[in-house]
């Protein structure tokens, strides 16, 4: 079962720089993904295209059963700085249409479900970098969305924060069920995190190898 495939797809922008060239993957769902590469070679463009935040130049992107539910992690926290930590989380909710309180309820459990539980009124400025990092997970999967687009959500965090977090979004995913697409520079958060690590090569855009992780069932 096939959730998202990308089709031979290229992205030039307007400046003339081919961030992704000739580009086909399929992912299975309810896979955690990780695309593995350095700075520049077009993670990010490609998390975009799957997001429909962009669009590629040439190419198809086909989103299987997604009902537009994508959710998506930036590397920036990117959370309102004069709203609680519930408030955030209710964001996506409130531009939905869902009536305030099932949308306060789903948000409190969605913020338990990262590790939350109890912080509800605190502002972002009041918890620390990791901490934002799990409100921002939590504003994403409140949607209960099919897939979760994570942008080198970690890259700022200490190491131990970091690893606490890459053990937390593994419990969630196997609680969740939804399909995991992680960018990273990171060799071994890639191998830890996923099933399968798709890496791309310096030379902008294009897939250098595809590697299947052996599973692990004592993992998480
Ligand atoms: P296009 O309009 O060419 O399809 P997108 O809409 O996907 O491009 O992205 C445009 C956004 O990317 C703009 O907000 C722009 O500020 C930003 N941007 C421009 N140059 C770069 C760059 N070199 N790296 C990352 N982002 C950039
Ligand atoms: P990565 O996520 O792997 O660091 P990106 O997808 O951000 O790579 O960028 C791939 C290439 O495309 C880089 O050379 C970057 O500078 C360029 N780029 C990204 N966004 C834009 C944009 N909106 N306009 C022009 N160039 C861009």
């Amino acid at each position: 079962d096939r959730v998202l495939e990308l089709r031979n797809i290229s992205k030039r922008f307007g400046n003339g720089t081919l961030a992704v060239e000739n580009l086909g993957l399929s992912l299975a769902r309810g896979s955690f993904v990780s695309l593995l590469g350095p700075s520049g070679c077009g993670k990010s463009t490609v998390l975009r295209m799957i997001a429909g935040l962009s669009e590629p130049t040439s190419g198809d992107v086909v989103r299987q059963g997604t009902k537009g539910a994508i959710g998506f992690v930036f590397q920036e926290p990117t959370l309102m700085p004069w709203e609680t930590a519930l408030s955030n989380t209710t964001l996506p909710l409130d531009l939905a249409g869902v009536p305030r309180d099932e949308a306060r309820r789903r948000a409190a459990e969605a913020l338990d479900k990262v590790g939350l539980k109890g912080f509800e009124d605190a502002l972002p400025r009041e918890l620390s970098g990791g901490m934002k990092m799990r409100v921002s997970i939590a504003r994403a999967i409140v949607t209960r969305p099919q897939v979760l687009l994570l942008d080198e959500p970690f890259a700022a965090l200490d190491e131990i924060t970091r690893f606490k977090l890459n053990n937390d979004l593994l419990r969630l995913w196997q609680d969740q069920r939804f399909t995991a697409v992680f960018v990273t520079h990171s060799v071994f958060e890639s191998v830890y995190l996923s099933q399968r690590v798709i890496v791309m090569a310096a030379r902008p855009g294009r897939l250098h190898a595809d590697l299947a992780i052996s599973p692990d069932a004592e993992r998480g």
